[in-house]
């Protein structure tokens, strides 16, 4: 008998040695599956993360990591980076040119549901790719998709089915971007089955490679998510972040503001308004992010006070690192962007100063809408 057996959520070996590494499973269950010869087993972290939505830490082995998506360059493979559209610069993987060698990659842009309905695709396409081809790499296909509400993924799929008739897929991501819900939808369309791999809102989901193999003989591989301290999903609680992660589209909530003004995105994002005529700043976050105008002299004593209080998410502001902004000036229409929160549109001609807790996700683009 082959003592050697799979989590069926996060592709993890199971072992009963270390309930903090991977694949963690009690001596007792993990003899029984090895008994039964049953090969449908979750490990107690996915057991856990499925039925009762808690999620158990676990030290992933970076070296291991590493070897594998190394190891990519040296396989016949088409490359699928899957990226969260909102932390998409801390969700393009920038180390992706070293470990795609001479493959194709091609890049997916998730969660295209939260943007508004009149947002233009071109557009964020041309943004996704000036913001590829700045870091070196040269996406052979992007594609907006949604994977959780299972949209706009026909394209995608038609892709994928092409390509895997000469050679196998790879997906790889930051973690929280989605990848698991994709694969999933994709398995979903083109099988039948279902949920294999563990989805949550919990970044660091998906341990070791897990592989669905395909008729065609080639296989779909998924590949751990990737953990950074840029995204704002690895330093939140889980309630935090569930409130902060936008679940419908976002709806612009407008603020006519003049320069001396500040708006606090809950407890996690603030703009000052410096230089420029009275506008309108429209916010686009999640509804559960609760919206504050006052005046930027009272604003660093107004978030002391109201802090995970009535500017919520955080509900707890112990954990954070304090706020850290940076100063832009808009040449352009443009979105000031609070990664994985949301982003605000200012006008041209403005001078603005953007924070979040060390600032985490901080950036700008032409304005999308
Ligand atoms: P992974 O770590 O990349 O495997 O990410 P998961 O598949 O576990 O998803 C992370 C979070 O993003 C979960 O809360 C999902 O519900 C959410 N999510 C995934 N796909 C979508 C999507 O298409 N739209 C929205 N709004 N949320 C999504």
């Amino acid at each position: 008998m082959d003592d050697e057996i799979i989590c069926i959520g996060c592709g993890a070996k199971l072992q009963s040695d270390d309930p903090k590494q991977a694949g963690y499973l009690p001596a007792s269950a993990l003899k029984k599956a090895q008994e039964t010869e049953d090969t449908d087993v979750y490990c107690q972290r996915c057991f856990r993360l499925r039925h009762y939505n808690e999620i158990m830490p676990v030290d992933l082995n970076n070296d291991d990591f590493l070897a594998l998506l190394n190891s990519l360059a040296e396989k016949k493979a088409l490359v699928v980076n899957v990226v969260d559209l909102f932390d998409f610069s801390n969700s393009l993987l920038s180390s992706l040119k070293r470990f795609v060698g001479d493959n194709d990659f091609i890049l997916v842009g998730n969660k295209f549901d939260l943007f508004p309905l009149n947002t233009c695709q071109s557009k964020i396409k041309d943004w996704m790719r000036q913001e590829a081809n700045r870091m070196g790499l040269h996406p052979k296909e992007i594609f907006l998709i949604s994977a959780a509400r299972q949209k706009y993924l026909d394209d995608l799929i038609e892709y994928l089915n092409k390509a895997s008739q000469k050679e196998d897929i790879y997906f790889v991501g930051m973690t929280n971007v989605g990848k698991s819900t994709l694969i999933n939808a994709i398995i979903d369309k083109m099988g039948d089955i279902k949920d294999l791999i563990t989805t949550s809102r919990f970044p660091g989901t998906t341990l070791d490679r897990i592989e669905i193999p395909l008729e065609n003989g080639h296989y779909l591989a998924d590949t751990p998510g990737i953990m950074s301290q840029n995204q704002l999903a690895t330093r939140l609680n889980p309630k935090d972040l569930e409130s902060a992660s936008p679940k419908k589209p976002l709806k612009p909530a407008t603020f006519q503001i003049k320069p001396g003004n500040t708006i606090f995105l809950g407890g996690l994002g603030r703009i000052d308004f410096i230089k420029g005529d009275p506008a309108g700043f429209t916010v686009y976050a999640a509804r559960a992010v609760t919206l504050h105008r006052t005046k930027t002299s009272n604003a660093d004593d107004f978030y002391q006070k109201h802090v995970a209080e009535m500017l919520t998410p955080p509900t707890g502001s112990d954990y954070l690192p304090p706020l850290k902004g940076q100063e832009y000036h808009t040449d352009f229409k443009s979105d000031l962007l609070f990664g994985g929160i949301g982003f605000v549109t200012v006008p041209a001609n403005c001078v603005v100063k953007t924070y979040t807790p060390d600032k985490i996700g901080l950036g700008i683009r032409r304005a999308l809408i």
